[in-house]
């Protein structure tokens, strides 16, 4: 039976980490996932998913996150580690710079956003939505590798397939947002939904609108590719030392949820 405690979910330009493995779809009541590879890194299982599909076929906002947390659930997989490429709206921050957020504001409009249409009517708390416990072993894994990591950040994701424009991240930048991305949201509430632990390892591809002249995909996809190692590396740091057993709260995410 096929089975992986731990699954990694890439995006733009990090979609090969691992040769070999296990190929296939899973059917979900919400359609096929994307092609899931089932491998193995430091003995552990870990399914691999990359959201865009194996030739970045999928655009952020048709990517099906419902069939691909499921799929991943029905593999019993208790923790996801993702990654994102994200815009810079933090004038801080530049970009090869790396983030791992701990809060996020949701700008999408028309994206399938819950597993829970019908009744009991379930309202998830997602107060920390980002598992904290996963959060810190990515930190502390980050930081032996990357110099520039920031571990509090607020993600901001849109709806796309479009970039944003300036006054929109004059607004974002208002709001308290540090990075904007396509991709982070509903997949990170949707996790939190099935009990499942998330946290995402964020790269600033590039600088948000309005800082910089424009911004091109070119860019966004050469950053994925210059930072694709350590990005790989740093996550299979993290599921080397993250203990099996879980001490974070998000195995409870629905108590009290449900009307
Ligand atoms: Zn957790």
């Amino acid at each position: 039976m096929r089975k992986a405690a731990i699954a990694i979910i890439t995006g733009t330009g990090t979609k090969t980490f691992f040769q070999g493995g296990t190929k296939f779809r899973i059917g979900t009541p919400y359609g096929p996932s994307a092609i899931i590879t089932l491998g193995r890194i430091c003995n552990k299982n870990v399914a691999l998913l990359p959201r865009h599909g194996e030739t970045h076929e999928i655009p952020p906002h048709k990517i099906n996150y419902r069939a691909n947390i499921w799929a991943l659930h029905t593999l019993n997989v208790k923790r996801i580690l993702a990654t994102n490429a994200v815009g810079a709206i933090n004038l801080q921050y530049k970009p090869g710079d790396f983030i791992i957020p701990s809060d996020f504001i949701d700008f999408t409009k028309y994206r399938s956003l819950t597993f829970y249409d019908d009744a009991p009517v379930t309202h998830v708390d997602v107060s920390n939505l980002y598992c904290p416990e996963l959060r810190e072993h990515l930190f502390k894994s980050a930081k032996q590798k990357i110099n520039r990591i920031w571990n509090d950040a607020v993600y901001l994701c849109t709806e796309g397939p479009r970039y944003e424009s300036p006054a929109e991240i004059r607004m974002y930048r208002s709001f308290g947002c540090d990075v904007v991305g396509m991709t982070g949201l509903p997949e990170a509430v949707l996790a939190h939904e099935l009990n499942i632990c998330y946290s995402t390892l964020c790269f600033v591809s590039n600088m948000a609108a309005g800082i910089k002249k424009r911004i091109s995909t070119d860019e966004v996809a050469e950053e994925g590719q210059k930072l694709g190692n350590i990005i790989k590396e740093t996550l299979f740091e993290t599921i080397t030392h993250i203990p099996r057993k879980r001490n974070c709260i998000c195995s409870r995410a629905l108590e009290g949820a449900r009307v």
